[in-house]
């Protein structure tokens, strides 16, 4: 049975650029909506999917039972992505520095290009949607966009930083201004926890 992870920090903590009404429906609604719904599809599959961790999960979506592939993709995709989504934030940021600065610079120039790239992908995306920074099999970034719910694991990626484009993600404050969204959610990036996702994956 999955279930929501703690916040780090509290829903008003994330003020000015992620309001608090949001921060608590989106965490408290939607997120626990995704977890509830996985939880209840998974009681009707087989054990094996039971038991398997939520990566292992969305990487043997194929293997799933017809009738609930599609709602499994979906929530369970929704629990993966909003679970990196609210843990990359901080109410008091470490610096871009470090593991992952080099790999910014090294593979997108400069911080601004790579911010301006990420933020230009994430304005054009079409529909409900994440925009990620990821880490190929040969430790290169790549920032790709995925509609829906579906994850950059399939395509053989291992996210560092997301994006929420879903309209519930940013209405309630910023209604259609898209812009604003992205360029509030840069202030909220906590590098040094980018850093130690970084390390984990690097360090195998
Ligand atoms: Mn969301």
């Amino acid at each position: 049975m999955y279930s929501l992870p703690k916040l780090k920090y509290g829903y008003h903590e994330l003020e000015p650029y992620y309001d608090a009404l949001t921060v608590e429906i989106h965490y408290t609604k939607h997120h626990q909506a995704y977890i509830d719904n996985l939880n209840k599809l998974l009681a009707n599959a087989p054990q094996d999917f039971q038991s398997m961790s939520l990566e292992t999960l969305l990487l043997n979506l194929e293997n799933l039972p017809s009738d609930i592939a599609t709602g499994v993709r979906n929530n369970a995709g929704g629990h993966y992505c909003h679970s990196l989504f609210w843990q990359q934030f901080s109410p008091h940021p470490a610096t871009f520095t470090g593991k992952i600065a080099e790999l910014v610079v090294r593979d997108f120039e400069s911080k601004e290009n790579f911010v301006d790239l990420f933020s230009q992908k994430a304005k054009a995306l079409f529909g409900s949607g994440w925009v990620w920074l990821v880490l190929d099999v040969d430790n290169h970034l790549h920032i790709v966009s995925t509609s829906g719910h579906n994850t950059p694991l399939e395509l053989g990626y291992k996210p560092l930083l997301v994006i929420d484009m879903w309209e519930h993600a940013y209405y309630l404050k910023y209604q259609n201004r898209k812009n604003e969204w992205i360029n509030a959610f840069w202030n909220l990036i906590d590098w040094d926890f980018i850093n130690q996702v970084l390390n984990k994956l690097t360090c195998k």
